[in-house]
Formats: structure tokens, C-alpha cells, sequence
């Protein structure tokens, strides 16, 4: 089996040569360009293709890689809100996703930030760097007793549950289905989105991006929340409408919020703007509030979780090339 792997970027090349080292009937090659429309021609002459989150795997460009022969993809991540999954299955390409690795990664990185923002630690850091060791505009509060909301108790959800139930915080949990297991562990309650919004002082969002939770996190929503909590987003930016979440920022709804995504990432996030600026203009004024912070889609970047990541994209491909399936196939 031949695959082309697009969006390869340095961080992930090593993790992922070592990973089809064990896959012998495997012939791999790197493409740093992201699949497009126009790209798509390079997946010309190969059976499978692996992609990112950043790449577009629309019906249309789905469509066109189908007439150079892909028959399998093999995403690189946990979501698949970018892939047209039912246009791949009437194309008949199969596409299997990576369903777990480390949630350690992401759920620790959530912690990262909301540390970093409830003790103000960037604000810190540019007071020393000007010689200013006042602590006046840095007074914090202790997470041990204050209630932390989580909207998705998956993999991700329940390993910040256990971090959070460590630090002595109360949990509130919102899901479509309960998680028994984390109860007994945590105590975590699961309530409605509203009385998890009203009660909380952190909320936390770790579901995936599907049609039933685009904009889950909207004005209605924000104006629920107890007024100037916390709100971390690591899951997808589209979850969140960015224009209410603007406006409960600047209306104070929102004492800080921590973005791993971004709603309109793609042209943004991955890329060295140094020689061409940004123009999106929501993500500037995101940019611009000194009580936000924003990662551009790290939280998954750890050795531990890139090295998870390739090894089941390399045995994913290899089941395919097998046996034409793959156990971690999405339909
Ligand atoms: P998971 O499938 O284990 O958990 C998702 C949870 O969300 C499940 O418990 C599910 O029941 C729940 N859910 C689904 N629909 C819901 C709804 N409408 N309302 C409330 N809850 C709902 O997935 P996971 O591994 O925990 O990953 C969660 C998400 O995190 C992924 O889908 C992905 O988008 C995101 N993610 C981000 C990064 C990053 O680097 N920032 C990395 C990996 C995953």
C-alpha cells in the first residue's frame, strides 16, 4: 500500500518514520501542503492518503482524490468534524480515525491554561520582563472547593475530572451519555448545560464539534453563566459562537477564557504569519484582550500522544491494506 501523508509537519515526521519502521508491506511519503482542491492532484498514483485536522476533506476534494484512486484515509486525530463522512462512504473511500491517545495530553494542557489565567501567570511575565514586581493586578483564587463545569465527559472530559477532583474542586458534568465510572471516582454530578453554566466558576469544554453541539456555547448560554467565570475551550472552536463569546468577554461575563481552537482556525493556526499578517478580524480583537489566552491547537503535543497518534495511523493502514478494513473505521 502506497500513502501520501499531508499537513506532515517536522514535530510529528519522527514519530511517524518510526512508527511504519514495523510495517513492512508500507511505502510512505511526507507532503507539507495541506489537502485542497488544489493539492488534491498529488494524491494521484497512491491507494491511501493520511490527513490532519487542517486539511479539507470536502465532498468536492473527496470527489477528486476518489477519481486519482484513493480508496482509504487515515485521519490523524480524534475528531473527524473535517471530513465528509457521508460523501466518503458513497465514494466508497474508507476512512479510519486515531479514537484515542494520550487525553492525558489535552486534559493537561486544559489545567495549563486555566492555572495560567486564574494566577495570571502571562500578565506576570511581562510586569518582570519591565522590571514591575508589584503584585497588585495579580491576585488570584484557590481551584480547592470552586466548582468546575464539563461539558463532555469522554476521554479527554474524565481525565480533566480526575485532575480537577485532585485538586479538591467540586465537578459538574454535562453529557449526552453518564459516565458511572468517573461518578464513583469523582463524585461528579451530572445537571442540565443551563445549571452547570449558573453554578459553575470554571467551565470547561471537552465534547466533539457534531451538527448538535456547532454553537453548543452561544449568547443564550453565556448570559446563564455566573458572572466572571472561567471558560476554557480545547475540544473545537465551532463549538462556540466567537461573537457571543466576544461580547461575554467585553461585557465581563467571562472573567478569562482559555483557547486551545478557534472557530475560523484554519487559515490561521499551523502556519508562520511573520511575512503576511493576520486579517480575521474576530481573532484579532481575541487577540487583543490581555485576559485571554490562546494556543494555537497544542493541547495535543506531547512525545506520549504524537507517538499514540502514529502508530495507529501506520495500523490503521495497515488492517486496511490487509484486510480492507480497519477497527477504528468511522461510518
Ligand atoms: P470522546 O468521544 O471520548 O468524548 C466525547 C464526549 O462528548 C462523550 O462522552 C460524548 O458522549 C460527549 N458528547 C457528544 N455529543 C455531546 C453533546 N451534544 N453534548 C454533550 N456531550 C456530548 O472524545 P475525546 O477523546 O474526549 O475528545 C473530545 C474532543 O476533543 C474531540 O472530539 C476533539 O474535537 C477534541 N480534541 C482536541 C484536541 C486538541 O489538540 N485541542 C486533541 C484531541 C481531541
Amino acid at each position: 500500500m502506497k500513502t501520501l501523508i499531508f499537513s506532515t509537519h517536522p514535530f510529528e515526521k519522527p514519530f511517524i518514520q518510526e512508527a511504519f519502521k514495523l510495517k513492512k508491506n508500507q511505502e510512505f511519503h511526507f507532503s507539507k501542503d495541506h489537502l485542497s482542491i488544489q493539492s488534491a492532484i498529488q494524491a494521484k498514483g497512491y491507494d491511501a492518503i493520511s490527513l490532519f485536522t487542517s486539511d479539507d476533506a470536502s465532498a468536492k476534494v473527496l470527489k477528486k482524490i476518489k477519481s486519482y484512486g484513493i480508496q482509504y484515509i487515515a485521519l490523524r486525530s480524534v475528531g473527524h468534524d473535517h471530513i465528509d463522512l457521508k460523501s466518503a462512504a458513497k465514494l466508497g473511500i474508507k476512512v479510519a480515525n486515531v479514537p484515542e491517545y494520550s487525553p492525558y495530553s489535552i486534559a493537561e494542557h486544559t489545567v495549563a491554561l486555566l492555572l495560567a489565567l486564574d494566577r495570571k501567570i502571562p500578565l506576570g511575565q511581562e510586569l518582570i520582563k519591565q522590571n514591575n514586581f508589584c503584585l497588585d493586578s495579580l491576585v488570584g483564587f484557590d481551584l480547592k472547593g470552586k466548582t468546575i463545569g464539563i461539558i463532555g465527559t469522554g476521554r479527554i472530559g474524565a481525565a480533566f475530572a480526575r485532575i480537577m477532583h485532585g485538586f479538591g474542586c467540586k465537578l459538574l458534568g454535562f453529557d449526552i451519555i453518564q459516565n458511572d465510572e468517573l461518578m464513583e471516582q469523582t463524585d461528579i454530578i451530572y445537571t442540565s448545560l443551563n445549571k452547570l453554566c449558573a453554578q459553575s466558576d470554571v467551565i470547561s469544554v471537552h465534547c466533539p464539534l457534531t451538527k448538535f453541539t456547532k454553537h453548543l456555547v452561544n449568547k443564550k448560554l453565556f448570559k446563564s453563566m455566573k458572572k466572571k467565570v472561567i471558560f476554557i475551550n480545547t475540544a473545537r472552536g465551532s463549538i462556540v459562537n466567537t461573537v457571543d463569546l466576544i461580547e461575554a468577554i467585553e461585557n465581563k461575563t467571562i472573567a478569562a477564557a482559555g483557547l486551545d481552537v478557534y472557530e475560523f482556525e484554519i487559515p490561521i493556526f499551523f502556519i508562520n504569519h511573520l511575512d503576511k499578517p493576520i486579517e480575521d478580524k474576530l481573532f484579532k480583537k481575541l487577540q487583543s484582550f490581555p485576559n485571554v489566552l490562546i494556543t494555537g491547537h497544542q493541547a495535543f503535543l506531547t512525545n506520549e500522544a504524537l507517538k499514540g497518534i502514529a502508530a495507529t495511523t501506520a495500523s490503521n493502514l495497515d488492517e486496511f491494506s490487509k484486510k480492507g478494513s480497519s477497527k477504528n473505521e468511522l461510518f
